[in-house]
């Protein structure tokens, strides 16, 4: 499949967006070892928190930004001199201010366009001139739903101002691939506009999962050429949160060829931690890192994935560290049984005993519940004694 960016960057939210999720806070050594393991992971940019929001928050940006991580480590904050400040003061290689510049906000905030964006340009030239190499987005918030002139003229002085990179967020989930609201024509549209005013700053996708498209949209973003993608573990964020990290990982790696030097190995031990201290369950049937995203259950499945896995498996477990399994439930036929009781290291292969093996596991399934290897041992002692 071609790509359009030889190398896309990653940047994970989870430390800020994240935990815009209700009742999601993590203590600042659970937000160090989870800004580790992304750092592990390959992550470009971690963004770490708004600073303003509490002096906490404000403490582990700091202790994340010291700890001189590859990634770069980044800050939120308002277009305001006041949250700029805050944010330098914690050491942050990349700053995120954004400011919405749709109509019917700037008439809410008794603003006219031209003034809001002369206050998003100074605090952009502020940072710059307080720190150089700092790599500074702007983001007008609900891009994808405001005027496409504001946009434009907004985006294009915050990159005279200096801003490195500019956001395209889909805010609300509004976006659609395919229909006449879709990323991949915004995108376009934006650079074209940009590069006719010679200005070229990267451009990021942040995606909102409120129609469940925010992965479709940023892949639509990619293709058009963003340069940087946001996502976040288990997809937290406000209301139904951004691009889920593992996945968008896992396709950017094997049907896009974008990446070769993650270690997306990682991810399961990185969704465990957050799962864990967000106190959110990871879905059994969540993609890539869910309990059952590699098992195969059915009896025509297990059957034909014993002989394949690709039979009924477009993606390779290994790709996260992970293995193919069977489960063993109503739905079983023999040759998951007799498979199970291989990996068991059961002797009696009779086919008469796999079937009496079958028959309980039938009825265990019938109950809701699935026969695990440990299980089976059990099975096969009570039959054997039995016979
Ligand atoms: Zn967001």
């Amino acid at each position: 499949m071609g790509s359009v960016t030889p190398k896309v960057s990653l940047l994970d939210t989870t430390l800020r967006e994240g935990e815009q999720t209700p009742g999601v806070y993590f203590d600042v050594h659970i937000k160090v070892a989870i800004a580790d393991l992304l750092n592990e992971i390959g992550l470009d940019i971690i963004e770490a928190g708004h600073p303003a929001v509490t002096d906490e928050i404000q403490h582990a940006v700091e202790e994340i930004a010291g700890r001189n991580l590859h990634a770069r480590v980044g800050a939120h904050a308002r277009s305001l001199k006041a949250d700029v400040d805050l944010a330098l003061e914690c050491g942050v290689q990349f700053l995120g201010i954004f400011y919405c510049v749709a109509e019917e906000r700037l008439t809410h905030h008794s603003k006219g366009l031209t003034q809001a964006v002369e206050q998003i340009s100074q605090v952009i030239s502020y940072a710059k001139a307080l720190k150089p190499d700092l790599v500074v987005r702007y983001t007008p918030e609900d891009a994808v739903r405001s005027s496409f002139e504001n946009v434009i003229f907004a985006a294009s002085e915050a990159a005279h101002a200096g801003a490195d990179v500019i956001s395209i967020a889909d805010t609300t989930g509004f976006m659609i691939p395919g229909t006449k609201h879709n990323l991949y024509d915004y995108v376009s549209r934006l650079k074209d506009e940009l590069a006719k005013r010679s200005l070229s700053p990267r451009i990021a996708v942040h995606c909102h999962n409120d129609r469940g498209l925010a992965l479709a949209n940023a892949l639509d973003g990619y293709r058009a050429g963003a340069e940087i993608i946001d996502a976040s573990v288990m997809g937290l964020g406000e209301r139904a949160g951004i691009v889920d990290l593992a996945i968008l990982l896992a396709v950017l790696v094997n049907d896009f060829n974008a990446r070769d030097d993650l270690r997306l190995n990682k991810l399961p031990e990185l969704y465990h931690l957050v799962s864990k201290y967000s106190g959110l369950p990871i879905p059994v049937n969540f993609p890539v890192i869910g309990e059952n995203a590699f098992t195969h259950c059915a009896g025509v499945h297990t059957q034909a994935a014993l002989k394949n896995p690709l039979h009924y498996q477009s993606l390779d477990p290994s790709i996260v560290g992970r293995k193919s399994k069977i489960a063993l439930d109503h739905m079983s036929g023999l040759s998951a049984v007799r498979y199970s009781l291989d990996q068991i290291g059961e002797e009696n292969t009779d086919r008469a005993f796999a079937l009496r093996i079958l028959e309980k596991v039938k009825e265990v399934g019938q109950r809701g519940r699935t026969v695990d290897l440990t299980e089976l041992k059990y099975i096969v002692r009570y039959l054997s004694e039995q016979s």
